[in-house]
């Protein structure tokens, strides 16, 4: 089954090789997903904090471009996925 993805930000398709994020409702099973692109992540981290005020908890899943050389990726990772965190990690 093939699940298109849309991203919340800006309405465009998600293609699945490329990167984006995925904010999982954990009471609804629900995922919202963004765009790695810093619009598309700015707004999810404020829309993200919008819904963590109305008391919801969230799980943040990351997902890297299949062309993504790290084995374990995550911010930072080789493959700049996520060139600009949304997170200030020092
Ligand atoms: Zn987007
Ligand atoms: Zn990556």
């Amino acid at each position: 089954m093939t699940r298109i993805l849309r991203c919340a930000a800006c309405a465009r398709r998600i293609k699945s090789h490329q990167p984006h994020s995925g904010v999982e409702d954990l009471e609804t099973g629900e995922e919202f997903s963004y765009h790695a692109r810093p619009d598309c992540q700015i707004r999810c981290a404020e829309e993200t904090a919008t819904r963590l005020e109305a008391g919801k908890v969230y799980a943040m899943h990351h997902y890297h471009s299949s062309t993504c050389p790290d084995e374990a990726p995550g911010f930072g990772c080789a493959g700049g996925c996520f060139d600009t965190p949304m997170v200030v990690a020092n």
